[in-house]
């Protein structure tokens, strides 16, 4: 096996993860995404036999290679930014995390009709309102959404974020209860919006306290990520 360790971690992270729903009282089903970006297709298949059925990827192309190679019935999930002239490959995803801008949305949207069947999305925000990061900022949402009910080529599901990389537990907390607050919001104009997607290797659990349903998790279970 590649990835030596790999379930007594997970055993490890799972029961941190139920300590962090107990103190942070969302009462919410957390579920891991293994991301396997950069990894082989055996990376997949560990998670697999891990008891990870929940796999993310944050390129199409590297994805769709994969898929080809792996025998293992994973839900891959798209975690990455997608460009527009790539829409057309959605339906091969179960979620796409990364809506990060209206224009995405309309893009994939028009793939929904197309196909005659709602994509599945996460909106990301930008909470933090770091130039590096995609997403729509939270102060917009309330005008944006008017124009996301309308898109029925989209099934919003939820809400998908990043945290500053090495931020103070503060910011960490603000940052992920601000996305929450956007999941809720999107709930209330009436989407199906239920996932909260946050939390990755280094701050995964406070994002499971401020009510992460699903969290991306490299690292912690692979191991450094060559470049
Ligand atoms: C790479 C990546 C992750 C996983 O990060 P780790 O720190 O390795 O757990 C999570 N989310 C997104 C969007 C990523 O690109």
């Amino acid at each position: 096996m590649s990835f030596p360790g790999l379930s007594e971690r997970l055993a490890e992270i799972r029961q941190t993860i139920e300590a962090a729903v107990a103190r942070g009282g969302h009462a919410q089903q957390v579920r891991i995404i293994a991301v396997t970006k950069t990894h082989g297709p055996e990376a997949v298949e560990a998670a697999w036999a891990a008891g990870v059925g929940l796999v993310g990827e944050n390129k199409v192309q590297e994805a769709l290679t994969k898929m080809e190679r792996v025998s293992v019935p994973v839900q891959w999930h798209l975690i990455g930014h997608l460009q527009r002239n790539k829409a057309r490959h959605v339906n091969r995803f179960a979620l796409i995390h990364s809506v990060d801008s209206p224009r995405l949305a309309q893009a994939i949207h028009e793939e929904g009709k197309r196909v005659g069947r709602p994509i599945p999305v996460l909106i990301q925000v930008n909470v933090s309102g770091e130039d590096s990061k995609g997403g729509f900022e939270p102060g917009a949402m309330e005008r944006e959404i008017e124009s996301l009910v309308r898109l029925d080529g989209l099934q919003v599901t939820g809400v998908m974020t990043m945290a500053p990389w090495e931020a103070s537990e503060e910011v960490l907390r603000r940052t992920f209860a601000g996305a929450r607050a956007v999941r809720d919001q999107l709930a209330a104009a009436g989407l199906p919006a239920v996932e909260l997607s946050m939390g990755m290797s280094g701050d995964y659990a406070v994002a499971v306290e401020e009510g992460a349903t699903l969290v991306r998790l490299g690292t912690i279970l692979f191991g450094a990520r060559g470049t």
